[in-house]
């Protein structure tokens, strides 16, 4: 098993996998930027060391340094987190060659699945079911000529794209030339590649997404599913356990995760992303990581993600049997963000002046902040993830509800009230939505009082 483990990364995640080690008995190593030295993740690790500047580029993403931290503390292995280096197979592959356990899969498996366009070439080949649209990246020559098959409206991806980024919306042909530069320019800038491949864009669809964890002994378990349509510019806001969905297509849907995870010989936790319509549902990606969202599957199952992952790692084989899964009851998760919804969304970093944070059976707060505490403006701006577990759906919305109103943050605006006006929504509780439900519904979700 592992003995000491450095968290590459900040925030509730960093907070989150500490906590997790210590129950495990795992030695903890933090590492931080100049923003974070009096954050809860670097208190909290038995030793921690400070990588470089505020700028990610020169602290959680400065791969040299946190190799050498690694080096100089004597841990033996990098948990990664999500976001930063979490899907970097540069990364990994610096960490293999150092001998340094990298927490997820390999550097080659990473690298051929973190490419979206080749993951889809890959899904193809294993018989999962694609959206349709050009195999591999196109020039704007192929790009049009797939065009030409799949027709309009079509979506341009950037093959390195995350968080919504280098997409756009091509709803008539004279438009493509102008979205294929574009989407181009915008990956070049925030992934430093600009190959992009080109899908129809399944209208109003739901996203859903199974978790699976997969060891080295080839087992590989689904832990069921997410419904993530709850979005605002393709970004995930709220996310439940498990969808609303029939169950023979979530029973499909499983088994072709489970075929997608071994057609790669994928080992670690990993999530399968679908788009689906009435009728049918389509892989669109798949992250190797640990996902933000993991504590709804962990409330409906009672498997603590992390941890198996510290196992997997660790080169333990899985314990339980896809038949000890049983989901149970309804978990719902809301992101809070230091934001200002009604200023456009825009962050609002700053001191905050009081918490309270309420408790009770089935409610979790997997966060960061601490009352005195100081949200910097350098990094994403979710501060928490409020959780609840019910009996049933309603149960569990209900139990947000309370919590959303008990909750207090107080010193800089957050985007509590606007997910407050999610949860009261008639057509949320009914279950009525899908991955256009805030844009549909902005004006009226921006109305509350303050
Ligand atoms: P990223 O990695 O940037 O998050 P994804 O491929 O996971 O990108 O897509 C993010 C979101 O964009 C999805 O959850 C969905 O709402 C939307 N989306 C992606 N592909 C399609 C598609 N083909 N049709 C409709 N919506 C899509």
């Amino acid at each position: 098993m592992l003995q000491k483990v450095l968290i590459a990364n900040r925030g509730e995640i960093a907070v989150r996998i500490i906590r997790a080690c210590k129950q495990m008995g795992i030695e903890t190593v933090a590492v931080y930027s100049t923003a974070d030295q009096d954050s809860l993740h670097v208190q909290i690790a038995d030793e921690a060391v400070c990588i470089g500047k505020s700028s990610p580029a020169d602290s959680y993403l400065h791969m040299e340094n946190i190799i050498s931290a690694a080096i100089n503390t004597g841990a033996e292995a990098i948990h990664p987190g999500f976001g930063f280096l979490s899907e970097n197979s540069k990364f990994a592959k610096l960490c293999e060659d150092c001998r340094i356990v990298f927490i997820g899969p390999n550097s080659k498996k990473k690298k051929k699945m973190g490419d979206k366009a080749m993951a889809k070439k890959l899904m193809r080949e294993a018989e999962v079911p694609v959206v349709p649209g050009s195999v591999g990246e196109v020039t704007l020559e192929e790009g049009k000529e797939v065009m030409k098959k799949i027709g309009v409206p079509l979506l341009i991806k950037a093959s390195a794209g995350g968080g919504g980024r280098g997409m756009r919306i091509v709803r008539q042909e004279n438009e493509f030339e102008k979205a294929y530069y574009a989407a181009k320019q915008e990956s070049k800038a925030a992934f430093s590649h600009d190959g992009v491949y080109v899908e129809k864009l399944i209208e109003s669809p739901k996203h859903i997404e199974v978790q699976i964890i997969a060891d080295r002994y080839g087992n590989v378990l689904h832990l069921g599913e997410r419904d993530c349509s709850v979005q605002r510019r393709n970004q995930k806001v709220i996310e439940e356990a498990p969808s609303q969905l029939p169950k023979k297509m979530r029973d499909a849907m499983y088994k072709s995760a489970i075929k997608a995870a071994r057609h790669v010989n994928y080992v670690n936790a990993g999530t399968i992303e679908y788009v689906v319509d009435k009728k049918n549902f389509y892989f669109i990606e798949m992250n190797t990581r640990i996902q933000v969202e993991h504590p709804v599957t962990e409330m409906v199952t009672g498997i603590d993600i992390v941890r198996e992952q510290l196992r997997i790692a660790g080169g333990r084989e899985l314990k339980m049997k896809q038949e000890d899964i049983k989901i149970q009851g309804h978990a719902i998760e809301v992101r809070i963000n230091a934001e200002d919804p009604r200023h456009n969304f825009r962050p609002s970093p700053g001191l905050i002046e009081m918490l309270h944070v309420p408790q009770g059976l089935g409610i979790r707060f997997d966060s960061m902040i601490y009352t005195d505490y100081e949200v910097s403006p350098f990094y994403d701006s979710m501060i928490g993830k409020m959780i609840v577990h019910g009996y049933s759906r309603l149960d569990a919305i209900r139990k947000m509800r309370s919590a959303l109103e008990e909750l207090v943050v107080e010193g800089i605006p957050t985007n509590q009230s606007f997910l407050m006006m999610i949860l009261m929504h008639p057509d949320f509780v009914k279950g009525d939505f899908n991955t256009g439900f805030i844009e549909k519904h902005l004006e009226g979700l921006l109305s509350y009082e303050t």
